[in-house]
């Protein structure tokens, strides 16, 4: 059977990571968590002083792009790869409030789009991929077979990435929390490089009042349709 490409865009927190790493499970497809990426690159710069409170040196960050590598190794135990930042694995590091604080910023910038998604399009030339992220149905993979377009309010995001916050230990506050979702909602929508926006062929789906295991029969059934017309 042939190997698909299935491209999940949407807001931040709504989901589309747990749901891409199950269907890439089931289908044995490689799952890429495009946002890692642009978290990683956040991280650098913050490693590297070219982000403090209050400043950000996007000339300097641009200036090293070429000392970036990113790359990612499967987990067994975990079940989805991890991501590394010149050859460190980063998965932990990267998902604080505060690089969330700072990712939109660092993904607006044009250089940085263009390395990052000239080796997301590398990563998924075979097919046979999920990838999750802003722009995969419209700029990474714009032929993707399945595209779904993730939405969710922005409280029920706000409170579900506030769980999984606390539950790594961080200490952050729900309104944090909610503030730092709306204003990467109003960066990532507004943004004048590959703004996140539904494609036309995409398909919508809202969550908000759906579990877990609904959202990925539903998914799985968009899944098998894509399948049967691609035979
Ligand atoms: O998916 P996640 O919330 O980890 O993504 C972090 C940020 O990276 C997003 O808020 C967005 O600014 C940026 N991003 C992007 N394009 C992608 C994936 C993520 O601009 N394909």
């Amino acid at each position: 059977m042939s190997k698909i490409t299935i491209a999940i865009d949407g807001f931040s927190s709504t989901g589309k990571s747990t749901v891409a790493k199950q269907i890439a499970n089931r289908l044995g497809y490689v799952y890429v968590d495009s946002g890692a990426m642009y978290r990683a690159v956040t991280f650098y710069a913050m490693q590297n002083g070219f982000i403090k409170e209050n400043y950000f040196n996007a000339k300097a960050l641009v200036a090293n792009l070429k000392n970036i590598t990113i790359s990612f190794k499967f987990n067994p135990q975990l079940g989805f790869a991890e991501v590394y930042l010149n050859n460190r694995n980063v998965e932990n590091e990267i998902r604080t409030l505060e690089v969330s604080n700072f990712v939109s910023k660092v993904a607006e910038i044009s250089e940085v789009r263009q390395k990052l998604v000239e080796q997301q399009q590398h990563l998924g030339k075979q097919g046979g991929v999920v990838m999750d992220g802003r722009d995969i149905g419209t700029v990474v993979f714009p032929h993707a077979e399945l595209k779904l377009f993730m939405t969710a309010s922005a409280e029920t995001r706000a409170k579900r990435r506030y769980s999984e916050l606390i539950a790594r230990g961080e200490t952050v506050t729900y309104e944090a929390v909610l503030k730092n979702v709306q204003e990467r909602d109003y960066i990532d929508t507004n943004r004048e490089d590959s703004p996140l926006t539904k494609a036309e062929d995409a398909i919508e789906i809202d969550n908000s009042l759906m579990g877990l295991q609904e959202q990925f029969d539903k998914i799985m059934q968009l899944v098998k349709v894509t399948l049967k017309k691609e035979v």
